[in-house]
């Protein structure tokens, strides 16, 4: 978990390949639907461009059956997902129904000004549609009106890997891997 920018799609892919497991990013699901012109890509794109949240149904439905497949019998990583109480609710139910429990959650941490500063680069960089700074601006506030209180609940449960992600990017790599480590066993 992690606000827009902190580096999440970048350090899930890496820790993906440390771990040897799958790396889901709900985003990065939705961006090729909505490439290849696909029912649920015509769904999520108007939300995704307002940089509003693609409605819950949707997204857990889709979420749910990307868990079925077999490739994600040996191990994986969420990207993006859980961003909100009820899809954490949705998340534990799903698990429990393949009888898997999370082993970690891990929150990368960075400033605002700093997020601001990355996000405005990746719109340059890679043209995502909704890295306006409109869509960048609402996207941070939904994360931290919606999404950044969730982390308390995990931290309850001794799920929580509070990581700084702000530095270079094998080195924000390693934090996580000695964080989980140290915290989680
Ligand atoms: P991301 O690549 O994680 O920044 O996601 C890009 C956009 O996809 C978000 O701004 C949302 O519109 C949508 N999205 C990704 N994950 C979720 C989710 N878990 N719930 C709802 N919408 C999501």
């Amino acid at each position: 978990m992690g606000p827009q920018g902190v580096g999440k799609g970048t350090q899930a892919a890496r820790l993906a390949e440390v771990f040897g497991i799958v790396a889901i990013s709900t985003g990065d699901i939705f961006r090729a639907n909505i490439k290849d012109n696909t029912e649920l890509g015509t769904t999520a794109k108007a939300y995704i461009e307002k940089g509003d949240l693609v409605p819950d149904e949707v997204t857990n439905a889709m979420v749910h059956d990307r868990l079925g497949d077999e490739d994600v019998k040996a191990g994986f990583l969420l990207d993006g997902y859980p961003r909100n109480a009820a899809q954490v609710a949705e998340l534990d139910t799903a698990l429990a129904s393949f009888g898997w429990e999370l082993d970690g959650v891990i929150e990368l941490t960075a400033e605002r000004d700093v997020l601001i500063e990355r996000l405005t680069k990746r719109a340059h960089d890679e043209g995502r549609e909704d890295d306006t700074p409109e869509g960048i601006a609402r996207r941070l506030d939904i994360y931290y009106t919606e999404t950044a209180p969730l982390t308390e609940a995990y931290a309850a449960r001794g799920l929580l890997a509070k990581v700084d992600g702000v530095g270079e990017i094998s080195e924000v790599t390693d934090r996580i891997v000695a964080t989980l480590a140290a915290q989680l066993g």
